[in-house]
């Protein structure tokens, strides 16, 4: 057995620790991930009721709702992303419950962890891989979640096949991950994610948003996308 360098090792771990749902416990529930900072740490542009709320309710709903859709099977405790990707094997009573409460749990997982008081920036890097500035990936990104009817999600994607990011958005909770894409980032416009704060205005929450983009977060993601 090779054994790993300190920085692999280092970079295993940091991966892990930013991606909880990666960790497989078979046959056991999915549990709720703790929120990586205090409800108030994203104030005053995500206020902490809204955090709470959405963490401890929301989020928790969906976890719990995916262990009854997934109790008495084998795909119980599976890495959510194998489930949401292979959802199609699944039975087909339980497809769309996986699909909602799965999605939901992977999206959250992932949203609590793309989030920080501090933001940074974005790597070079990463804006070569999306062609252009921040500027313009921001407008993408704001223009997919305003688009967005109803209840969704606006990404950006690491699309394998071309080697590139891709900006999208999902319906519902709704992943990128069937279609063999990344995620790299991704913000919820379900209302629940901002209506306290900002009522009605999706824009105004999706501007403010950007200040909380924890960038060191998804360059992590960015570096174990492009490993494939
Ligand atoms: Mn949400």
């Amino acid at each position: 057995m090779t054994q790993l360098s300190r920085r692999e090792w280092l970079g295993a771990t940091a991966a892990a620790a930013l991606l909880p749902t990666l960790r497989a416990a078979e046959g056991k529930d999915y549990t709720l991930p703790p929120l990586p900072y205090a409800f108030d740490a994203l104030e005053p542009h995500i206020d902490a009721k809204t955090m709470e709320i959405h963490h401890d309710h929301h989020h928790k709903a969906y976890v719990d709702n995916l262990n009854k859709a997934l109790a008495g099977t084998d795909w119980l405790g599976k890495p959510i992303e194998d489930v949401l990707k292979e959802v199609k094997k699944l039975p087909e009573d339980k497809q769309q419950a996986v699909i909602n409460n799965g999605g939901g749990h992977y999206n959250h997982s992932m949203f609590w962890q793309i989030m920080a008081k501090k933001s940074g920036k974005p790597s070079e890097e990463f804006l070569k891989a999306w062609g252009s500035n921040l500027d313009s990936l921001k407008k993408a990104v704001n223009d997919a979640g305003a688009k967005q009817f109803g209840s969704g999600w606006a990404w950006v994607v690491w699309v394998p096949q071309e080697k590139k990011l891709s900006v999208m958005s999902t319906a519902n909770q709704d992943t990128p991950l069937p279609h063999g894409w990344f995620p790299l980032l991704g913000v919820d416009v379900w209302e629940h994610a901002y209506y306290l704060k900002y009522q009605n205005k999706r824009a105004d929450y999706l501007n403010a948003w950007w200040n909380v983009v924890n960038w060191d977060a998804v360059q992590t993601r960015f570096k174990i996308a492009m490993k494939g």
